[in-house]
């Protein structure tokens, strides 16, 4: 098919996630046919680089020869089995791959429990939190609390901790009710444990940067200042490190930054390496144990997906813990953030039209100054610096930057060059000294 079938019967047949249809059918999304290490081609044959790891996932580049190779070997095997029922060699040993590498501290994560998503690994957290609390006979517990500007998926249970008005508010009939707290406000925090904290089953937080929100991040000791005031309260804390997890901060998982163990912790995008959809929730043995009895007194956790721990996607998880091992991943990572942080402070920063440059690791956020809503300056930025070869996505006014953990300090010089040039271009602002001899 050429492009012009494909974008006609793209038009005509798929929704997009995300998306106003109405304006999607007047634009020319480029359709990517292929990738290989940080680059996209459409098919059209034009190259991009991948500055947001096609949605935060990809972590050692497109077709990684580890990656392909143990995809291949396991496809040779078989590509799905159930693990209701049955087990499974893949999900076996990433549960340990995965169990080595958690976070470690005053307590252990021991258990996996997979599923195959984000949202669903959080709804997983929650509903286990639930029930664990129900079954110690604490049946009061049955609130959760969340932060202002959380996002944990799009789920209906995901969606009733999420504190993102625009994505949230219109579902509220549809939710169930939480209690809301500033993130970094450890005060009014502790108010409203000591108000309800007979009520709460658990606390849920994206640690350290909340990424949907704009790459918002905390302030220093807000993680750990949470972990002791839930084991204060007998609140369970629930770590979403869907986004932040697989060295997106610049550790394996954020919470190691703070010494903090959660007590449930959900992890997804980058699990695979960005290669399949596979998610798992981690409870420490005290909520495991909790679970145990006989058949007859039903403290099963009742929940489970077809595709759960498919053996594909483990495949791809464990080649992809691998590879943290042998390249050295977090080791040479080290060097490229402390050059993005460099870059985009000659480069974007100075920009008269960018009120903030929010970075931690490789999660980059640069907020714009304030555009009429119908301007749609992110979306205007991002058809810019797709024009010069960069696949970026704005959060409304906010343009996101998340390479791959795999990029070379050349295409992280030629991704901050393109962002710097297309936020001026869309903005009309001046481009400054630094970044008109990078581009
Ligand atoms: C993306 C994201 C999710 C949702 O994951 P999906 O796989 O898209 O369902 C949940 N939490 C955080 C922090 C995320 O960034």
């Amino acid at each position: 098919m050429t492009t012009a079938d494909l974008r006609a019967l793209d038009r005509s047949a798929v929704w997009h996630p995300f998306t106003q249809q109405q304006g999607w059918m007047a634009e020319d999304a480029p359709i990517i046919e292929r990738g290989e290490g940080c680059t996209l081609w459409d098919t059209d044959g034009n190259a991009y680089l991948d500055g947001v790891s096609s949605l935060w996932c990809t972590v050692h580049g497109h077709r990684h020869p580890a990656l392909d190779a143990a995809v291949r070997a396991q496809l040779d095997r078989v590509a799905h089995t159930t693990m209701l029922g049955l087990s499974h060699p893949p999900a076996i040993e990433l549960a340990e791959k995965l169990l080595a590498v958690a976070p470690k501290g005053d307590r252990e994560l021991t258990r996996v429990f997979y599923s195959d998503n984000g949202s669903t690994a959080n709804e997983i957290a929650l509903k286990m939190a639930f029930q664990w609390h129900k079954i110690r006979g604490d049946v009061e517990r049955t609130k959760f609390v969340y932060l202002d500007m959380s996002y944990h998926g799009d789920t209906i249970g995901s969606v009733s901790v999420g504190g993102i008005d625009l994505f949230h508010t219109l579902f509220r009939p549809m939710l169930f009710d939480g209690l809301r707290t500033t993130p970094g406000d450890v005060e009014g925090l502790e108010a409203i444990f000591r108000e309800h904290g007979g009520e709460i089953a658990a606390l849920i937080m994206e640690p350290l940067v909340q990424g949907a929100a704009g790459i918002l991040l905390h302030p220093s000791g807000y993680l750990r200042a949470v972990r002791e005031l839930c084991d204060r309260y007998d609140v369970l804390m629930i770590c979403d490190e869907v986004a932040t997890g697989f060295g997106r901060t610049g550790t394996m998982f954020a919470c190691e930054q703070e010494g903090v163990v959660p007590d449930l912790m959900s992890v997804a995008k980058g699990l695979t390496g960005g290669y399949l959809p596979l998610a798992a929730t981690l409870a420490t043995e005290r909520i495991y144990a909790g679970f145990l009895g006989e058949f007859e007194q039903f403290r099963t956790f009742f929940h489970g997906h077809t595709y759960t721990g498919n053996p594909l996607a483990c495949a791809a998880a464990i080649a992809t813990l691998q590879v943290f091992e042998d390249e050295d991943t977090l080791r040479v990572l080290a060097g490229k953030t402390e050059l993005l942080g460099e870059l985009l402070e000659e480069q974007v920063a100075p920009l008269s039209s960018v009120m903030e440059v929010r970075r931690l690791g490789t999660m980059v956020g640069i907020e714009l100054a304030e555009f009429p809503l119908e301007s749609r300056m992110g979306h205007q930025v991002t058809l810019a610096a797709r024009a010069r070869g960069a696949i970026v996505r704005p959060l409304g006014d906010v343009i996101v930057l998340m390479p791959p953990l795999a990029i070379t300090e050349d295409e992280l010089r030629r991704l901050v060059a393109i962002t710097a040039e297309a936020i001026a271009v869309a903005t009309g602002a001046e481009l400054p000294a630094a970044a008109q001899t990078a581009a």
